[in-house]
This record gives C-alpha cells, sequence and structure tokens, in this order.
C-alpha cells in the first residue's frame, strides 16, 4: 500500500489535504492528512469514500459521439483521433464562416486546481481567438465588494478565531459548506465567544449557534447599515482607528442616518432592540470577527449591501486584534495569471459574453457572430445555472456544436456532439489554492486514469495540436507548467519553493502565525489609499474592472457608475418588505447549496443521495395550512418559468412567505430541478452577480 499526498479537487473553501491509498495500481481509499493545521485529517461525507468515485459504473471513460436526437443521451463510442478530428473539422468550418468568436468556452470549478481548474482552457481560447466567457456564478458580487472596501486582502485568519470573542457567521452555513472552520470556532466559544448567525432560516448552523438573527433575504446591507447607525449614535465607534485607517467615514455615517433601528426593523423584519443588541455586543466585544458568505450576493443589491458589511469591523476597530476583522474570500495568492491565462493573446475588442446570460446568448441575443459550438467543462450549467429551461433550448439548438468533457453523462452533457472523458483528481498532478483558509496543497497523480480519460490540461494540449497552435507554451509539461505557476519571488511565498511545496504537501503562506497575525492593526489595506474605504475611490474613479477576478469578470458592471459609497442611499429605496412576490407567485424561494453534493457533483451516485435524501422544500406552517400541505407530502414547486418535484417538510425554520430548496439535484433524475425556476436576471448585481434568491413560486400538493 502506497500513500500519496492529494488535495480534495472540489469547489469548497476547505480544500482539504488528504492522502490517496494505493495498492498496486488501484485507488483503494483515502484519508485526511492529520498533520495538516486546518483541515487536521477529516474529510466531509462527500468524499471519504472518494475511491468509490473514480470507479463508479457509470464513468464516462472513452469518448463518444452522438447518434439520437439532442439531449436524448444516445452515444457510441469513437476514438480520441475521430473526437479531436470532428472537433478540428468542425471548428475550422465555424472559424470560416463566422470568425473564431462564433465559439465559446464554457468551464468553471467542478475541479478546483490551478492546472485543471477554471482557467484550464484560457491560454487555448485565447490563441485561437474565442469569445470570452465571463464567469461570475459565485463570490463576484461579494470579492468586489470586499476589493472596494478593505482590498484583495487575505482577511481574517480561520485559525485566529480561536481568539475572537464575538464570531457573527453572516450569509454562511459554515457547518454544511465549510466544515473544517467550525472546530476553531468550537474552540473559541470554549474559551467564551458568542456565535451568531444571520441568515433568513433557521440552518444546520443556526442550529448550534448562540443567537439566530433572522433577516429578510436580501435585506443584509440595511441590517448592517442599521448596525452603524446604532454604533454612532451610541458611542461604540472606535473614533482612533477610524481617523487613522479608513476613508470616508462623515459620508457614511451620513447616509447611516437614513437608517435608525425602527425603519430597519420594518424591512429587515428584525426586532429594533435585537438590532440595538447585535451593534451593541459586536462592538464592545473584542475581537469580533465575521465570516461573510456569498448569499447576500445572490439577491437584487446584494453586493452593495455586503460593502456595508465589510465596512463593520474597521468602524469597531476590530483588526486591532488577533482574531478579529472579517474573512471573506482569501483567494488573494500569488498565482502568475499572466502566465497561467494569457491575457496577452487576448485580441482588442474580443467579445464577453456573461455565462449566466447564455440562454439569451444562444438565442442569438448577444451582439457579434452567433454562437455556433461551445465547449463545456468542469460545470454542469444544466443543473446549475439560473433558468435551465431557457438553456436547454439553446443547447437543442441544431445548428449548434457542443463538445463537453466530463466525467458523467450529466444534465448538460447529454446535449453533447461530442462527449471526452475526463479524468478526476487521483488520476492527475496539480497544486490548488483555497478560498477559505491560508495553505496552499500539492495534489499528486496517484493512479492512471481509467479507459482514455484525460486530465482537462492534457485536453487543451491535445485540442491545441489539433487545431495546430504553434505556440512554445502548448509543449510545456506538466511539471514546466507547476513549477511556474505561482510567483516564487512575491513576499508571500517567499522562502518557499515547488520542490518544498511537493515534499511538505502543503504550505502556509507568509503572513505570521495565526497565534500573532493582525492584517489591519495598523491599516496597510491593499486598497489605493491603503485605508479601509468606506468610499471607495476605486467605485469614484470608475477603474475598479481591473481588479476583477481575472477572466472572471472582465467587463464593467452593466455599463453604470457604481455608487462610491456602499448600500443604499435610503430605506425609502426598498420597498417594505420587498421580495419577488407577487399574488401569483407569493412564495420566495431561496435555493443553497446542500449539505450531500458539492454543487451537482454527488447527484447522480445512489449512496450519496441516500445521505442528502430526496429533493425536499422547506415550509412554513402557515403556507403549508393554507394549501393543504402536511409535512412529508409530494408536491410541485413552480412558476413562470418552470417546476421541480420536492418533499414537503413543514417547519418553523423558514419564515412564512419564504421556502428553501437546496440546488444540485439533476434534473433527469428529479423531475425538474430548482434551477428550472430560478430568474436569469436582465441586470446583474455588483461584480455581475446572479440574483437567483429573487425567486417568486408557487406550490401545490400533488
Ligand atoms: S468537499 Fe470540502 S470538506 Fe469535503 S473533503 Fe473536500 S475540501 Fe474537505
Amino acid at each position: 500500500m502506497q500513500n500519496i499526498i492529494g488535495a480534495c479537487p472540489h469547489d469548497c473553501p476547505d480544500n482539504c489535504s488528504m492522502y490517496y491509498i494505493v495498492d498496486g495500481d488501484r485507488l483503494v481509499g483515502v484519508r485526511g492528512n492529520q498533520d495538516h493545521p486546518y483541515t487536521r485529517g477529516r474529510l466531509c461525507l462527500k468524499v471519504k469514500d472518494f475511491e468509490k468515485h473514480h470507479y463508479n459504473e457509470d464513468r464516462l471513460i472513452y469518448p463518444m459521439r452522438r447518434i439520437g436526437p439532442k439531449g436524448s443521451r444516445q452515444f457510441e463510442r469513437i476514438s480520441w483521433d475521430d473526437a479531436l478530428s470532428e472537433i478540428k473539422d468542425n471548428w475550422t468550418r465555424i472559424i470560416e464562416e463566422y470568425g473564431p468568436q462564433a465559439i465559446l468556452p464554457f468551464g468553471y470549478a467542478g475541479t478546483l486546481s490551478l492546472l485543471n481548474g477554471m482557467n484550464a482552457g484560457d491560454a487555448f481560447f485565447n490563441y485561437l481567438g474565442a469569445s470570452i466567457g465571463e464567469k461570475t456564478f459565485c463570490a463576484s458580487g461579494s470579492v468586489t465588494a470586499q476589493v472596494l472596501t478593505i482590498g484583495p486582502t487575505l482577511g481574517t485568519d480561520p485559525e485566529s478565531f480561536v481568539h475572537a470573542r464575538f464570531i457573527v457567521l453572516w450569509g454562511a452555513n459554515t457547518i454544511s459548506t465549510t466544515s473544517h472552520l467550525w472546530p476553531f470556532i468550537l474552540e473559541a466559544r470554549k474559551r467564551g465567544a458568542k456565535v451568531v448567525v444571520v441568515d433568513p432560516y433557521r440552518t444546520r448552523t443556526v442550529a448550534q449557534a448562540d443567537w439566530h438573527i433572522a433577516l429578510r433575504p436580501g435585506t443584509d446591507g440595511v441590517l448592517a447599515m442599521g448596525m452603524i447607525n446604532i454604533m454612532i449614535e451610541e458611542g461604540l465607534i472606535d473614533h482612533e482607528y477610524v481617523q487613522q485607517h479608513t476613508l470616508g467615514y462623515e459620508e457614511l455615517s451620513e447616509r447611516a442616518k437614513a437608517f435608525p433601528p425602527d425603519a430597519v426593523e420594518v424591512i429587515t423584519g428584525v426586532d429594533a432592540n435585537n438590532i440595538r443588541q447585535f451593534a451593541r455586543e459586536y462592538a464592545r466585544n473584542q475581537p469580533s470577527v465575521i465570516r461573510l458568505g456569498v448569499a447576500p450576493e445572490r439577491h437584487p443589491g446584494g453586493g452593495q449591501g455586503m460593502r456595508v458589511v465589510d465596512c463593520l469591523p474597521a468602524l469597531v476597530g476590530a483588526w486591532r486584534h488577533v482574531g478579529g476583522g472579517l474573512l471573506q474570500m482569501p483567494i488573494f495568492v500569488p498565482v502568475r495569471w499572466d502566465f497561467l491565462s494569457r491575457p496577452d493573446w487576448i485580441k482588442p475588442g474580443t467579445r464577453v459574453i456573461n455565462l449566466l446570460q447564455i440562454g439569451n446568448a444562444l438565442q442569438g441575443m448577444e451582439q457579434g457572430p452567433p454562437i455556433q459550438s461551445m465547449l463545456i467543462w468542469n460545470t454542469n450549467p444544466v443543473s446549475q445555472l439560473p433558468d435551465s429551461n431557457k438553456i436547454i433550448k439553446g443547447l437543442l439548438r441544431k445548428d449548434l456544436f457542443t463538445v463537453v468533457s466530463e466525467h458523467f453523462i450529466t444534465d448538460s452533457a447529454a446535449y453533447a456532439d461530442i462527449l471526452l472523458p475526463a479524468s478526476m483528481a487521483a488520476e492527475q498532478t496539480d497544486i490548488v489554492t483555497s478560498w477559505g483558509h491560508f495553505y496552499i496543497n500539492y495534489n499528486q497523480k496517484a493512479v492512471d486514469p481509467p479507459g482514455e480519460a484525460v486530465s482537462n490540461f492534457e485536453l487543451f494540449r491535445r485540442l491545441a495540436r489539433a487545431m495546430e497552435l504553434e505556440d512554445p507554451y502548448f509543449h510545456l509539461t506538466v511539471e514546466e507548467m507547476l513549477t511556474q505557476v505561482l510567483d516564487w519571488d512575491a513576499p508571500m511565498l517567499h522562502g518557499h519553493t515547488y520542490e518544498k511545496l511537493k515534499k511538505a504537501g502543503s504550505i502556509r503562506v507568509n503572513v505570521g502565525l495565526p497565534d500573532h497575525y493582525k492584517p489591519h492593526a495598523n491599516g496597510n489595506f491593499p486598497t489605493p489609499s491603503g485605508k479601509c474605504e468606506f468610499k471607495s475611490s476605486l467605485a469614484e474613479q470608475g477603474n475598479f474592472v481591473a481588479l476583477m477576478l481575472r477572466q472572471m469578470c472582465p467587463t464593467n458592471q452593466n455599463g453604470e457608475r457604481l455608487d462610491p459609497l456602499p448600500g443604499l442611499a435610503s430605506p425609502d429605496l426598498i420597498e417594505t418588505g420587498a421580495g419577488p412576490q407577487t399574488a401569483e407567485w407569493p412564495l420566495q424561494l431561496l435555493s443553497p447549496k446542500s449539505h450531500g453534493f458539492i454543487n451537482s457533483e454527488y447527484a447522480n451516485v445512489s449512496h450519496k443521495r441516500r445521505i442528502q435524501g430526496e429533493q425536499f422544500v422547506l415550509l412554513n406552517p402557515a403556507d403549508a395550512e393554507e394549501r393543504g400541505i402536511q409535512n412529508g407530502d409530494h408536491v410541485r414547486v413552480f412558476n413562470q418559468r418552470g417546476e421541480f418535484a420536492a418533499e414537503a417538510r413543514v417547519t418553523e425554520d423558514v419564515q412564512a412567505r419564504l421556502v428553501v430548496a437546496t440546488f444540485g439535484y439533476w434534473r433527469s433524475l428529479n423531475g425538474g430541478s430548482v434551477n428550472s425556476t430560478t430568474p436569469y436576471c436582465e441586470k446583474l448585481g455588483l461584480g455581475c452577480s446572479p440574483g437567483s434568491f429573487h425567486n417568486a413560486v408557487q406550490i401545490n400538493k400533488v
């Protein structure tokens, strides 16, 4: 038996370090790496039998060609040579007729690593001259909010949370979606910390917390503005810190005057006394820390609201302390995007298509040449993106040539003309950076892929050869790429090398140790002013585009000038209790991540489905009674866009007029999916984030 170091490749902030257990040429198990200071040897239930995933009998292991109607799942096996030759013929024809921008890359984070992850195809498609697929499915609103306010900082170290006295989990269901943070929170609680969760419904995390602030969905910014109002009124501001290390306090306090607790109660649904108490405890109990999740960005105005939350730690001086401040997206490690993505190959004027709008784009509603071909890899848009019926309509287009590289015939892969088999994590070497902690992990290839599956890295090398793209870049080996893909000269990696990473399996970036780390005790925010910017100079200049995440969001926000101040100017701009509900569609549907799946991954695996359970919808007893629905009834959740089947769970865990159904289930296995009903928003939010929680439905018993 061999133990080979690896790293979980899933789209999860924890990025667990682990070992592949190999017997001969076969993966026989996985185990967590107990020496990893953050993930500490525990793997979650999704991954602890990873070997079964690798050897799943449904796994796609040969290239295939469609032989039935699109979506019929009828394919025949072909060779790699035939697959590449068909792709080349089609793409050459399309380029001659429409130009290369008629080809659209569609990749995301199904595998989260540097060579095989969401940027794996960037260099290839940039060289080819294809359209750019803008990836703002998740976190682009929150990252933009963070960059505008406190800059691209790692923020508070999650390991430092043990020193906090007041912990706020804001829009984050920590136990289900970033569970390795929880032991640090429990340790802090043992030392006397209070744990508060801000969330519209009672999640698993809320059930374990000390206090639940159950606000109305999408009113996070108003709640935070109400807290600022109270902190100013009651003298809870750390004026010395604010004066030395922030920008725009006067303007922010002026705006906050419009948010007295009583008005905030009307909008957020949170009792004014609770808001007062929350603001007081947050300000007085230092160190206080906020873990800000991505959920608040999925409402109209959500990203702007998150900017208000980003302001809170500086106002109370929380950054002065070890364990104080805010942890949002610690993604800013020195990856050489110039080398990995080759943006220098993007031709001026290349069209950018936001992939959230793919349903419309496939129906010719984008400017420029019609999309004639897509390569989809590392993602399952039919399950994951809003308004999936519209996406399917596009994928059914007879003149669209669709190539999908996948592990399984997913709801999206079903519409492929050519299917290509992709390798899994144990079958490829890579580096994995985290969006939840301060370590970079190494993942060593442990076994050969089954059949003829190849890594995404190898896929794009093969495509480059097929398309005769002549550049030495496309001949670099995996090792040559990995040696260069991180900036080892950057201060954050000083003293580290690729060899050291390989040997250790994991390295911590150079930011000081968790028991001493106070990144902004003396300011040093990586903003243009070096201060926490309540009033954003980037927004003022209209020049924050360059700080967007590489190719994730190179365009501006609907072309509109952004308010330099966070949040809305006045509560008058928000209708009381504003939500998407109407007389016809009276229930707001939230669709968060599930406990048992990673996005749509594992939703086709029967034993994982047994653990997760069938699709359910949480609804309040009052709403259930009105519809004659009882706990356990089968119901139909629907609106003008589509529907899905679910089991009703009648519970006080959700507010009246609010229902919750987790996403990830495959529509082909489940009678529709949540995203059959979610809206594609014409007007995307801050950072082009989606508004998929602004969704209204009706529910009937079936
Ligand atoms: S899904 Fe997340 S928690 Fe589970 S093993 Fe992977 S990184 Fe760890």
